[in-house]
């Protein structure tokens, strides 16, 4: 077992019952304090910890402290699993509350923060951005709207973990507001298209993962290597205007419908956190080929939601999903993706693609929740949602769960802004 995944471990910081954020989570982002401090952060219950701080005091055996003076996780991310692992599990020895050595540290305490004085900045640097399409009933969904509900799926589907490339520079951290697209849309199929602001701006459920520094172009990941080139996960909200997305996706793919915004979540919980919430995936028929065999339970448990709030209202809960509602697992996507010796570096980020659970409750997009917008959604103010009105804030939260210790990513919140 990993050790700082211990759930008898507990820490002299203060946890709150359903917090995210026990001593067993411990995981990285990138803070900035009111005067202007940047840094490399974990987090305890409400507790931000200035990693560069209690590297600066000696705390860490592994790693040289300037690692932890940085605006982003790469350099971290750098030195590889086993040493991001050994440095979570001396972060959970520091923390615990037997180490009565740092809990009496006045020094050590100068590096702790509350949340609420810290703004979260984006976690990493992203080199390419790779969105996958890889939960088989909104893949479904889709396919029942658009074509057919007798042959929803695509030939491919079930053989290929289909994706596209994205576009890495327009990724944002949670709390930073999205301004609404403009674009061509054909709106009425008898009409020429219309140019304006979209007026079907959806969310897209997703979890991504990001990626150590891989092999060199050529060579190939391995289902079984795969989780020794993933670091963590966040939740990630791939922003999409459907109106732009019907009218411009042949014959290429996506385009200006996706590439405008995707927010995430900023703290990136480790692939080493989650192992204790491992799941076994769906029978996959037909058979897959060889390369995407994978042995042991690759998928995981984790509960997701989605929450609208119309401005000067209060919340409402559209969605409820979860990560292990996937048909291909991340070792897989990996696999697939570097299987033509494409090769993947430090920091590049791997979406999911919409997550749908079976039930019309578990949709991870408003394109399914109003079918098409066909039923809208009560909103608590009395409005109706059919897609994303200006000036909403689209909230996403996730956590995983078992035996008590709970493994949460906090939220990715952004608010909608008119079209300027
Ligand atoms: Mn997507």
């Amino acid at each position: 077992m990993i050790k700082a995944n211990d759930p008898s471990l507990q820490s002299w910081i203060p946890v709150s019952e359903h917090s995210d954020f026990p001593i067993q989570n411990i995981p990285f982002g990138v803070a900035k304090t009111k005067n202007g401090n940047v840094f490399v952060a974990t987090r305890i219950g409400d507790t931000v910890i200035d990693l560069f701080a209690v590297a600066q005091l000696d705390h860490f055996q592994v790693i040289d402290a300037e690692v932890f003076n940085s605006c982003r996780l790469n350099d971290f991310m750098l030195l590889g699993k086993q040493i991001t692992r050994k440095v979570r599990d001396e972060i959970s020895d520091i923390f615990n509350s037997s180490n009565e050595t740092a809990k009496n540290h006045e020094e050590l305490k100068l590096a702790l923060y509350d949340a609420s004085d810290v703004d979260m900045l984006m976690p990493v640097q992203v080199g390419d951005y790779t969105d996958f399409y890889s939960s088989e009933q909104h893949a479904y969904n889709v396919g029942c709207m658009f074509r057919d509900p007798n042959n929803a799926l695509l030939p491919n589907w079930k053989y290929i973990p289909v994706g596209y490339h994205g576009r890495a520079s327009s990724i944002v951290v949670s709390g930073t507001p999205v301004r609404r697209p403009k674009g061509q849309q054909k709106l009425n199929p008898d009409e020429p298209p219309t140019f304006g602001p979209s007026v079907r701006l959806d969310f897209e459920l997703e979890m991504a993962f990001v990626t150590y520094q891989g092999k060199p172009l050529g060579d190939s990941i391995s289902t079984t290597e795969a989780d020794d080139y993933i670091f963590g996960m966040c939740l990630f909200n791939d922003w999409s205007a459907r109106d732009l997305q019907a009218w411009e996706y042949v014959p290429l793919g996506p385009f200006l419908a996706k590439n405008f915004a995707s927010s995430i979540s900023p703290w990136i919980v480790t692939l080493d956190a989650l192992e204790p919430f491992r799941v076994p995936g769906p029978v996959q028929d037909p058979k897959v080929f060889p390369y995407l065999e994978y042995h042991g339970d690759k998928h995981i448990d984790i509960n997701l939601e989605v929450a609208i709030q119309p401005e000067g209202s209060s919340e409402k809960v559209v969605s409820r999903s979860n990560y292990k509602h996937m048909y291909w697992n991340m070792n897989q996507q990996l696999a697939h993706h570097t299987v033509n010796g494409c090769d993947i570096n430090v920091g590049d980020m791997m979406a999911s693609g919409t997550i749908s659970g079976n039930d019309e409750s578990a949709y991870g997009s408003m394109l399914e929740i109003s079918w098409k917008g066909t039923k809208p959604v009560q909103m608590p103010d009395g409005s109706e949602r059919r897609f994303i009105h200006d000036n909403d804030t689209v909230i996403m939260r996730g956590y995983a769960e078992k035996k008590g210790i709970r493994v949460g990513f906090g939220e990715v919140s952004s608010k909608v802004l008119p079209t300027n």
